[in-house]
């Protein structure tokens, strides 16, 4: 019996009306999420990632396509049965202190979950908080206090935890690093992944810190104005990306070998991003790409397999070749 992916997007596209036309901000994904997987995605701001992460939980309306969370479509799921599809899926956002209430203590921010999916007695929930103040590493004594008084960390850990108290089976986290200074994103990033080791979860975490993403997650899906420039596992795409735009990505990170980083070259992308108002024709990097061939500004590639790695769409990336830059 095959196990259907913890989560699972078909032609998943978000366009949004403007003023000045229609934003395409995500535009034809099929994404794959393994249970158990760490996936990052990434890209520039503005390529779609977070409204992609919002429309997975529910936050964003599709304009087209489908996602499935453990197999069900999540549409109808939270139509049916809302409390249970936020026992499964729960979202951290960007910004903590602006998803809390500003009058809620930690505790009563920890609990509230708990009273409204009325879970426990009152000794029982307090046991609860408790355990998840541990969980996330936060010592007790912030239990009274504002979530504005505490650090940046520590009120990205009480979101965490907060995530957590329902026993989700999936966290999807939009670039929980981003207002966190370089020093306190390294514990985060440890924290989730060890609560993902430790609790067996799925994580899928939007980031534009490739460096983070290269640490901790199994698997990445690169985006790029609305598309799915490359995606697979994370290690042999890192060590051999397979698109130019990764590749270029790539080059900025630098790297923790010491040997690498000396005869690291970096690879500058002229121009910024095209608007999503108006992609280009064919391939949407080829305004961009250094190794553009005709057909790149004619027709759009296809997503095609890359070996031992996963998929790029480029047309110059074919079985077991690709365009290094
Ligand atoms: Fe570059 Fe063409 Fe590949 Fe697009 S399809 S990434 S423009 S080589």
């Amino acid at each position: 019996m095959t196990t259907s992916p913890a989560i699972e997007t078909s032609g998943l596209a978000i366009h949004f009306k403007t003023a000045s036309g229609l934003v395409r901000a995500v535009d034809g994904i099929d994404l794959t999420v393994a249970r158990g997987a760490f996936h990052g995605i990434v890209g520039e701001s503005g390529c779609g990632k977070t409204t992609l992460a919002r429309a997975i939980v529910g936050l964003q309306t599709a304009t087209a396509g489908s996602v499935r969370i453990l197999g069900r479509d999540r549409t109808t799921w939270q139509r049916d049965d809302r409390k249970e599809f936020a026992r499964t899926v729960q979202f951290i956002f960007q910004d903590p202190l602006g998803s809390m209430s500003r009058r809620q203590t930690v505790g009563q921010t920890l609990e509230e979950p708990l009273q409204i999916h009325r879970l426990g007695s009152a000794t029982e929930r307090r046991k609860k908080v408790s355990e998840l103040l541990d969980l996330v590493a936060i010592p007790s004594t912030v239990l009274d206090r504002l979530p504005r008084s505490l650090s940046g960390g520590q009120r990205q850990r009480v979101s965490i935890a907060r995530a957590l108290a329902l026993n989700p089976q999936i966290l999807v986290c939009d670039e929980p690093l981003s207002a966190l200074d370089v020093s306190v994103r390294a514990q985060i990033v440890n924290l989730f992944a060890r609560l993902q080791a430790q609790l067996g979860l799925t994580i899928v975490i939007v980031a534009h810190d490739l460096a983070i993403v290269r640490e901790v997650c199994s698997a990445v899906t690169v985006m790029y104005l609305g598309k799915t420039a490359e995606e697979g596992v994370s290690k042999p795409l890192f060590a051999d990306p397979a698109h130019p735009y990764t590749q270029a990505l790539l080059s900025a990170v630098p790297s923790p070998d010491p040997r690498i980083e000396a005869s690291r070259s970096r690879i500058l992308l002229e121009g910024d991003p095209p608007s999503p108002l108006n992609p280009p024709t064919g391939c949407r990097f080829s305004t961009r790409c250094p190794v553009a061939v005709v057909q790149c500004r004619t027709a759009e590639p296809a997503l095609r397999l890359v070996p031992h790695t996963g998929q790029a769409a480029c047309h110059l990336a074919d079985s077991g070749t690709h365009p290094v830059l």
